[in-house]
């Protein structure tokens, strides 16, 4: 019997692990996610599964069960109930759950050895104290963004000294690991070490603020999947390394992208404090007023126009408006109107948010393009339709030094001849600094709540005829 499992274990972790890797891939294109998802969700229940009759794991099977039942039963529920525009907050939450429980891996194989009931090797207990460090740091920042995106924690908290401290304490934990890596360690220890990287980890997000959220969430994204592919090693659990390695990986990328969006390096975001709004430095006041448009004149300009480019944003997301927007450009494109779609990649509150809403209203995905494969665009664009977005197309970022936004690429809307934006009233966007756009000449508000003036246009431009 041993032997047999001793084939059909491994064989079945390295299957989950082949679906990870395929899963992820599908993912990369907005046409196969779903089946990426799928093959990942497939291969995680295998991996899970298998582990049932793994020979090391001798009866904990209750608890096994109640855990999964519990964890499962609560991911299930969550994930049915979230709005769309709260799956940041979800996603930061479940990187920090992995996070957490790589560093509880660490945990118990380090406690184990403080009793001396295991011998690791160097590699091995070297590999056990990163992961752990990593784990706890992503478990604890994790919750800090999480109550950043909530909207519970509003405030960036910054004081002199700040780096200092944090130098401090990151080189403390630093010299904990090499106690518990090359002393003998007690569990005393341990469990300040633990303190510590849990401490880091609040110390490292409190401070972030603004509009660098994306990139702070992509970087516990990749902590979390490298602690996990440590713990794996240490465990020796192929499918744990693999699926850990491929997240640190694409986690990594993405929080490159991310930072790339925002025209800044990691170090930058992760030590300069972005976002000084919280702080008082708003940027330059902008002069001029807001002038509104109702739809009725909006919806002429529209369907008179020969060139529309329509720019997403968060607002989008919160009205559900996508059905009724492509309901709008149907329409416009039955009158002859060239339209578009421009995404910028932070728009909305994570990744790709505003291709998973357009491709939900079936917006074909040739007339959906990048910042800098539209930007050229605008000069040439009539009208520039902005629906619930604001951070990414504030000129601001191009034209005042002095603002917490400044150099982030944004999409020029401000070069369209005209400019038309939808939102509700005239709150900020998420890094909460005024926005110099729509204050521009070209530019008029269509105040309201973006479905609902969404299906004022389309009514507008059906009276035409
Ligand atoms: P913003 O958050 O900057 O602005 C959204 C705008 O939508 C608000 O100004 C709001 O104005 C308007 N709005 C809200 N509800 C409605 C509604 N029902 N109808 C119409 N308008 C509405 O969004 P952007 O997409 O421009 O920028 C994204 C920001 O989020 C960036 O700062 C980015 O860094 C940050 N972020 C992005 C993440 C990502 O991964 N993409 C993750 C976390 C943060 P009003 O209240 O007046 O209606």
């Amino acid at each position: 019997m041993g032997t047999v499992l001793d084939f059909i274990v491994p064989a079945a972790y390295f299957i989950a692990a082949v679906m990870f890797i395929y899963g992820l891939k599908a993912m990369s294109s907005p046409v196969t996610a779903r089946r990426g998802i799928i093959w990942s969700g497939v291969a995680m229940a295998v991996a899970v599964l298998v582990t049932f009759i793994h020979p090391k794991v001798e009866g904990n099977y209750t608890l096994m069960v109640v855990a999964i039942v519990l964890g499962g039963g609560a991911a299930w529920l969550s994930a049915r109930r979230v709005a769309m525009t709260d799956m940041p907050q979800m996603i930061a939450l479940y990187n920090g759950m992995g996070g957490g429980a790589a560093a509880a891996i660490a945990g118990v194989e380090l406690l184990k050895l403080t009793s001396g009931a295991v011998t690791l090797d160097q590699v091995t207990l070297i590999l056990a104290v990163l992961g752990g460090i990593i784990g706890a740091i992503a478990f604890s920042g994790s919750l800090i963004a999480f109550a950043k995106l909530q909207g519970w924690m509003k405030k960036s908290w910054r004081f002199t000294g700040q780096q200092a401290l944090n130098a401090g304490v990151f080189i403390a934990l630093l010299m904990m690991g090499g106690v518990l890596t090359f002393f003998e360690p007690t569990p005393e220890i341990l469990a300040l070490f633990f303190l510590t990287a849990l401490v880091m980890g609040v110390l490292m997000t409190v401070p972030i603020g603004g509009a660098d959220m994306p990139v702070v969430i992509s970087l516990y994204n990749a902590l979390t999947g490298l602690a996990v592919g440590f713990e794996g090693y240490v465990l020796q659990n192929p499918a744990m390394m693999i699926a850990g390695i491929v997240v640190g990986a694409a986690g990594s990328l993405l929080t490159q992208l991310m930072a790339k969006s925002m025209n800044r390096s990691l170090s930058n975001v992760l030590f300069a404090g972005f976002g000084k709004a919280d702080e008082g430095s708003e940027g330059m006041a902008a002069s001029g007023e807001m002038k509104a448009i109702d739809a009725t004149d909006a919806s002429i300009q529209l369907a008179y126009a020969e060139k529309v480019i329509i720019v997403p944003g968060y607002g989008l997301a919160v009205a559900q408006a996508q059905h009724k927007i492509w309901e709008l450009t149907e329409l416009l494109q039955a009158r002859g109107v060239k339209v578009s779609f421009a995404i910028h990649p932070v728009a909305g509150r994570m990744p790709g948010h505003m291709n998973v809403l357009l491709a939900e209203a079936g917006v074909p995905y040739d007339l959906i393009y990048d910042l800098e494969d539209i930007n050229a665009q605008f000069p040439t664009t009539d009208v520039a339709l902005v629906i619930g977005a604001n951070d990414v197309v504030n000129p601001a970022a191009r034209k005042d030094t002095s603002s917490p936004i400044y150099g982030m690429p944004i999409l020029d809307v401000d070069k369209a001849k005209n400019c038309i934006v939808i939102k509700r009233g005239q709150g900020t966007g998420f890094s909460g600094i005024e926005n110099l756009l729509f204050f521009e000449d070209n530019t008029r508000m269509l105040y309201g709540d973006a479905q609902k003036v969404a299906q004022g246009l389309i009514a507008g431009i059906k009276s035409l005829g």
